[in-house]
């Protein structure tokens, strides 16, 4: 049987379709204006149409869009040095998308306890409800069935521990260890939070045994929480990094980032990528980067986050029956729902406010980081209508 749409029947999107968008507002072809706070999922950290990315990305698809790692990339080394200035890491490899971030992780773990003269330090910890990525290997990573099953042999060399257990975590470690990997805030797994104290206790035990520890901020990083990376909220560093989502603002950009110790493991010919750190790329996150280090840029995400949270927080207190608390950091918000989730999503999308589901019966609300004191209102608005809509239908 033929079928109009032709592309994987993979995900069920509304029956919306958009034809502009402009900082915080999409607009549908009917004219529809929507508030986004999906942000294309923690990417468009900048908005939409931003002027600056604009005419970066014109200006750069008229001098060289793509020249492949064989050459001297523009921009590569200024985005590295940028990213390095401004963190923990000494070397950064550019990728395209968050999972490839991740796989290079992985094998630079495993490549550096190798070239130590340890290569049976293979196995990786990793906690339940994470999330790294939709490759065969980093399904077997994040350790949920709903993602491994039916998909052959599972990788090997995961150990997924359920999330806070210190105890399983210190009796998991052994010779065969190489890394510990965890996201500062778990995303699609329900904007769950390591405690400061954790994070500080990972980084103890890693150095102890003599294992790495890595952290997945694809979702977390470029401002998302209120710090460039989320655990420097905490004061603790990684050895490797993954990043993508906002370095990019909706190019497609990912990056490794890992001291000189552990990146001088990955010796030539150990790994590439064909378009990774193209041109066009590293225009558009330098580009990114041009206005997240921008003096105060933070400083006004964190003002917005703190004004943001407090009206959430409100409404938490004015629909104690529909949703719970208010949980997350900066700009990387959740709410956890009484209903379904899904129900109070889809009531906001009804008055024109854009949420993204997560685990644990979170809504996430991932503004960009631009939005501005009126959005808000508007959200406040917005999710009033959304909330007084499925009481009402409660009751009826
Ligand atoms: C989105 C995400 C990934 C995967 O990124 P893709 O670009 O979709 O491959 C990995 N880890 C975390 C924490 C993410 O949020």
């Amino acid at each position: 049987m033929g079928k109009e749409n032709n592309t994987f029947d993979i995900y069920a999107p509304p029956p919306i379709e958009f034809a502009s968008a402009k900082g915080c507002r999409l607009i549908d072809t009917k004219g529809r204006e929507y508030l986004d706070c999906t942000s294309g999922i923690a990417v468009n950290a900048l908005g939409h149409g931003h002027p600056h990315l604009v005419e970066t990305l014109k200006k750069q698809a008229e001098e060289i869009w793509h020249l492949s790692n064989l050459f001297e990339i523009p921009g590569q080394a200024k985005l590295a040095k940028r990213l390095c200035d401004n963190s923990f890491a000494d070397r950064v490899f550019f990728v395209n998308s968050g999972v490839e971030a991740m796989e290079m992780a992985i094998k630079n773990a495993r490549r550096y306890h190798y070239a130590k003269g340890n290569p049976e330090r293979v196995n990786i910890i990793t906690f339940e409800g994470a999330f790294h990525g939709r490759s065969t290997t980093t399904i077997a990573a994040g350790g949920q069935a709903k993602y491994i099953e039916g998909f052959g042999p599972v990788a090997q060399g995961f150990i997924n521990l359920p999330f806070g257990d210190h105890d399983a975590l210190k009796a998991a470690i052994d010779e065969k260890t190489a890394a510990i990997l965890v996201e500062p805030i778990q995303g699609e797994g329900g904007i769950r939070e390591v405690p400061s104290q954790c994070m500080q206790g990972l980084r103890e035990l890693c150095d102890e045994h003599g294992i790495l520890l890595m952290f997945d901020e694809v979702q977390t990083g470029v401002g998302r929480c209120g710090e460039l990376f989320a655990h420097q909220l905490h004061g603790v560093e990684p050895d490797l990094m993954a990043i993508a989502k906002g370095i990019g603002a909706g190019f497609p950009v990912g990056a490794l980032m890992a001291t000189e110790e552990v990146a001088a493991a990955m010796v030539m010919g150990t790994h590439g990528s064909t378009f990774g750190g193209n041109p066009l790329a590293m225009a558009i996150g330098n580009a990114v980067l041009d206005v997240v280090l921008e003096d105060g840029f933070m400083e006004g995400v964190n003002e917005k986050a703190r004004s943001f949270r407090q009206t959430l927080a409100e409404l938490v207190d004015t629909y104690p029956d529909l949703v719970e608390d208010v949980r997350g950091r900066g700009l990387l918000i959740g709410m956890k729902a009484r209903v379904t989730n899904l129900e109070l999503i889809s009531a906001m999308r009804d008055e024109g406010l854009l949420t993204v589901a997560a685990g644990h019966n979170v809504i996430r609300i991932l503004p960009p980081l631009v939005i501005t004191d009126e959005d808000i209102r508007d959200v406040r608005t917005k999710m009033i209508a959304a909330f007084d809509a499925v009481r009402a239908a409660q009751k009826a």
